[in-house]
């Protein structure tokens, strides 16, 4: 117990989650001249690593449309509560008042103007000096556990630190090499906390087709859709890329949210289609290929004329079609259903190492929606990534980190409601978590960015 670290506050996870939240934190008690030690914890070498990584290297901040229908969570209310205190406008302007200008492109995404992540993150560590936050690298908290109306955290070198609140923003599992391995969730459970299987989510899938190895390094603008015993799961479109071991791009990074939502048994049997012309239909294609045929083209001809040769050789061969045959009516019928869904069974997703977001995590049942504040453990805040809420692409990861982030922030200063027009939280209206959901929610996959 001697040599053990005294702060009013301590943030585990130095990510968007935590960074946020401490800026927020201390800017309000600064205000109201309530003097105390707030630390931010992180066991990387500093602060807003993964940041640096994200939107590759550009950083796509948050998203003007960002909505709970973009998101994968067993509890979807829960997330729509908790978002409604989190609009994007309040995170606009949070960061414009902490010297971080922002554009908005068209599509609704956000980026910092300087199209640079290293932008965001130093910005980030310039409030949190001037707030009087201090950083604390390289401490890898292995336990956590209630003592002295507080916490103790432990760390992996023996160091020990009491607080009297905790956050943990410690994120999920996923790009482990940027920082969050699992061990915050595996805190957050050893509290008590109620986690739901943590999957990587906004990645590739694995497929054994040969078909793989063949389209290596091809891109196509393409629908993509999920198929299960034949019936369609989910589907999104965009820039499809072929990979040798199996199908990656935007739609499949978002399909892989409702992948992950599938219990183990039901990932058997799971089939990839990919239709090459989202925009016509099998009969329009097939007509075009009987012109070209009625004109002396052999299908393999055809076909080139329409796609990069790699694909074309690829539909010819799952049509049966070879490259010299005559184009006729049937033949042309053929080649068009391909073009319509070229068919790859699916053996799973890449990895944690792959992957850019955690599916899964500590349920959002047991957190307040107003301040973040536990449900099981008062005095312990819960943000960003380690909650249960994985979303699309093109920022609703980072709105929800900054977004729960803020709320964290507030919630600790005890001032969640004030001026906000929200309810008062909702522990005062329900003790104890509330009752879990059967149903989950899928967003992903169906919502184009
Ligand atoms: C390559 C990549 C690109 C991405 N691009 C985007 C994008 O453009 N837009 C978008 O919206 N989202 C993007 N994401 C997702 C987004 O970055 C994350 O969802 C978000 O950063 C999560 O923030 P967080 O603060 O909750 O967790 P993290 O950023 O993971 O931060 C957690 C922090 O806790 C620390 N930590 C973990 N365990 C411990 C421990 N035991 N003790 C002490 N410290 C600990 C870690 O070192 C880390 O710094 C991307 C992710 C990746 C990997």
């Amino acid at each position: 117990m001697e040599n053990r670290m005294r702060a009013d506050v301590l943030i585990l996870g130095g990510g968007a989650a935590g960074m946020a939240a401490a800026i927020q934190l201390a800017e309000i008690r600064n205000r109201v001249g309530l003097p105390g030690r707030i630390l931010l914890a992180d066991r990387m070498e500093k602060p807003g690593k993964k940041l640096l990584a994200t939107g590759n290297g550009r950083c796509n901040l948050g998203n003007r449309n960002v909505s709970a229908a973009g998101y994968a969570t067993r509890s979807p209310r829960r997330l729509e509560e908790i978002l409604a205190g989190a609009p994007f406008e309040r995170q606009r302007a949070f960061f414009e008042n902490h010297g971080l200008l922002c554009d908005l492109q068209p599509d609704g995404r956000m980026y910092p103007y300087s199209y640079f992540a290293g932008t965001v993150a130093e910005a980030l560590r310039r409030s949190l000096r001037a707030a009087g936050v201090e950083e604390l690298a390289g401490f890898e908290a292995v336990r956590l556990e209630k003592a002295d109306g507080g916490f103790c955290v432990t760390a992996r070198d023996g160091r020990a630190l009491q607080a009297g609140q905790v956050l943990l923003a410690a994120g999920g599992k996923a790009a482990p090499a940027l920082g969050s391995d699992g061990s915050g969730l595996e805190l957050a459970a050893s509290l008590g906390h109620t986690l739901h299987p943590v999957w990587p989510a906004l990645t590739a899938f694995t497929s054994s087709s040969p078909l793989c190895r063949d389209l290596k390094g091809v891109r196509a603008a393409a629908r993509a859709g999920l198929y299960s015993g034949g019936r369609l799961l989910a589907e999104d479109t965009g820039e499809v890329q072929f990979t040798e071991y199996g199908l990656s791009g935007i739609p499949f990074f978002q399909l892989s949210l409702s992948y992950g939502m599938l219990p183990p048994a039901r990932r058997q049997g799971i089939s990839a289609r990919v239709d090459l012309f989202p925009a016509r239909s099998a009969e329009n294609l097939a007509a075009w290929l009987a012109r070209q045929g009625s004109r002396g083209c052999s299908a393999g001809e055809a076909l080139e004329g329409m796609l990069h040769w790699k694909l074309a050789r690829a539909v010819g061969k799952t049509a049966g079609i070879p490259e010299k045959a005559h184009l006729d009516e049937a033949a042309a019928r053929r080649l068009a259903a391909a073009l319509k869904g070229l068919e790859f069974p699916i053996s799973g997703t890449l990895g944690w190492e792959q992957c850019q977001v955690t599916g899964g995590g500590v349920s959002l049942e047991e957190v307040d929606p107003v301040t973040m504040e536990s449900r099981l453990c008062p005095g312990l805040y819960l943000a960003g990534e380690i909650l249960d809420a994985a979303g699309l692409c093109g920022g609703y990861n980072l709105h929800w980190a900054f977004g729960t982030g803020l709320l964290a922030g507030r919630g600790m200063a005890g001032e969640c409601a004030i001026g906000q027009g929200r309810p008062a939280p909702e522990k005062k209206r329900r003790e104890g978590p509330a009752p879990k959901r059967k149903k989950p929610a899928v967003g992903g996959g169906r919502k184009k960015q």
